[in-house]
């Protein structure tokens, strides 16, 4: 989708020649003129980003912000602002006031288009977590996201190129206070990827340097372990050109005119917190996913993610021709425990079986609680004699200890269990395949607690 960027300019041919910078890169461009209405226009229009002049008609760029910080999804959206002249004093002011970027006239364009991917990309990191179905609420799937302070100091790596230069960096830095520093004389790799990781990297990106600084930033945003950190580059000396290139290999941010511990530090500001609401969210969502598989009484894998995971058994069995071993089993009489000793205590003995089998099972077996007191275990690459010796070890590890209930004297339990092994074949049903296998288990299982409960039975699938 177009993203679409809101120009406020008061000089009409500023806006013009904006509108056909950004309309010529594809982007949507609303535009205004003062900032009289903004708050209805940004709601109405939602802008992606905001580009806005300095200094406005009836106002200027960080009275702009102000009026839109009063509403959390206004205030997530990117605000540059465009200065007429290169006054320090405002751009930090500027910075201060939670305003992403100030570039000074005259733009250059591929600056202006690098840093508008930059903070498009960063923003995209927030918004694809906003559950579309709630509107204009700005909580993502049900959480708050106003405030997201950094639980603990946050820590920098310094990647000055030369440890003279670092600890000068750290010396500027430590004399404001405020965050915890780690300092990193060099810009390999494999150091800057142990733990303690970084929550960002500041990489100097010098004339000497320019093609390591690069390809440093590129490779930590590409590794797992530090593709969510704030990277800002230190462009030193000034060089639009890096800068710009800096922002397109991954950088979250730029120092345009080299290391200035003040602006560094309103810049991490900015970035550290919104860093730590895209983690929030990024757990959130993964908290909510574990959810969808796993059964919150015992934590196993529930029904609904068991029957695909069988599935994908028997389709790699087939590849690999190794027979595999599905079992049910059932906790026998489970219905007396809940009237004897009480419902959580049928739910202690639950959790406990759970617990009991995985410590059996290996970690390339499934164990799913599919029904209530009945399980499901999946056995990949697993023969007869094995799956035999594995069934047998989990209703002893019922059957041989009492389980033993807060407030209550030992309760003995035993566990009936179905099995049958899977051969490899075509793979054409897998999921038929796999409803075939519980069935026969199924029938096993019921043969066990035919024959007396606290038994193994076997079916032998027809080859
Ligand atoms: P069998 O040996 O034939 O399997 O007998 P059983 O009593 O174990 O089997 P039945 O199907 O008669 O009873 C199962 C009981 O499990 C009934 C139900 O109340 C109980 N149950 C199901 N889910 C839960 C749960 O989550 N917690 C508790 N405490 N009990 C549960
Ligand atoms: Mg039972
Ligand atoms: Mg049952």
């Amino acid at each position: 989708m177009q993203a679409t960027v809101l120009v406020v300019d008061g000089i009409v041919t500023n806006r013009i020649m904006l509108k056909v910078q950004l309309s010529a890169a594809y982007y949507h461009v609303v535009q205004a003129d003062r900032m009289e209405n903004i708050v209805t226009l940004v709601r109405r229009t939602q802008p992606d980003l905001i580009l806005t002049a300095m200094s406005l008609p009836d106002g200027n760029a960080v009275a702009l912000r102000e009026m839109l910080a009063g509403e959390a999804q206004l205030a997530a959206i990117p605000v540059i602002a465009i200065a007429m002249q290169n006054d320090r004093s405002a751009q930090m002011r500027a910075l201060a006031a939670g305003i992403d970027e100030v570039l000074v006239q005259p733009v250059d364009d591929r600056m202006l288009q690098a840093r508008i991917r930059s903070l498009l990309r960063m923003r995209s990191s927030v918004e694809m977590f906003r559950n579309p179905a709630q509107g204009p609420d700005p909580s993502p799937l049900g959480f708050g996201e106003a405030a997201a302070p950094f639980a603990q100091p946050a820590r920098v790596a310094l990647i000055a190129g030369t440890a003279v230069l670092g600890r000068q960096w750290k010396a500027a830095l430590q004399a404001r206070g405020g965050l915890r520093y780690a300092l990193e004389g060099n810009a390999d790799i494999a150091t800057l990827m142990t733990a303690p990781l970084a929550d960002a990297f500041v990489i100097r990106i010098g004339p000497d340097s320019a093609r390591r600084g690069l390809d440093l930033l590129a490779d930590l945003r590409s590794r797992p372990a530090t593709c969510h950190a704030v990277l800002v580059a230190v462009v030193d000396p000034p060089d639009v050109e890096l800068a710009a290139e800096a922002l397109d290999r991954g950088a979250s941010d730029v120092l345009q005119a080299g290391f200035c511990a003040e602006e560094l530090l309103l810049r991490l500001a900015v970035q550290l917190p919104r860093k730590a609401l895209a983690d929030r969210l990024r757990d959130t969502v993964r908290d909510n996913l574990r959810d969808v598989v796993r059964d919150p009484l015992t934590g196993l894998f529930n029904r609904r993610h068991a029957m695909p995971r069988l599935a994908a058994t028997v389709r790699a069995a087939a590849t690999s021709g190794e027979p595999f071993a599905v079992m049910l089993a059932d906790l026998d009489h489970f219905k007396r425990i809940n009237d004897c000793h009480g419902h959580p205590a049928g739910d202690a003995v639950l959790i406990e079986t759970a617990r009991r089998m995985s410590a059996i099972l290996r970690p390339q077996d499934m164990l799913a609680r599919i029904g209530g007191e009945e399980f499901m275990a999946v056995l990949p690459a697993t023969d007869l004699a094995e799956a035999t010796a594995i069934a047998g070890r989990l209703c002893r590890e019922i059957n041989s200890r009492a389980f033993t209930l807060v407030g209550e004297t030992g309760i003995g339990v035993t566990i009936s269990i179905g099995l049958v092994m899977g051969q490899p074949g075509g793979t054409e049903d897998a999921e038929g395949a796999a409803e075939r296998l519980v069935s026969q288990a199924d029938q096993a299982l019921y043969a066990a607690k035919g024959a007396g409960r606290n038994k193994i039975s076997l079916v032998r699938p027809a080859a």
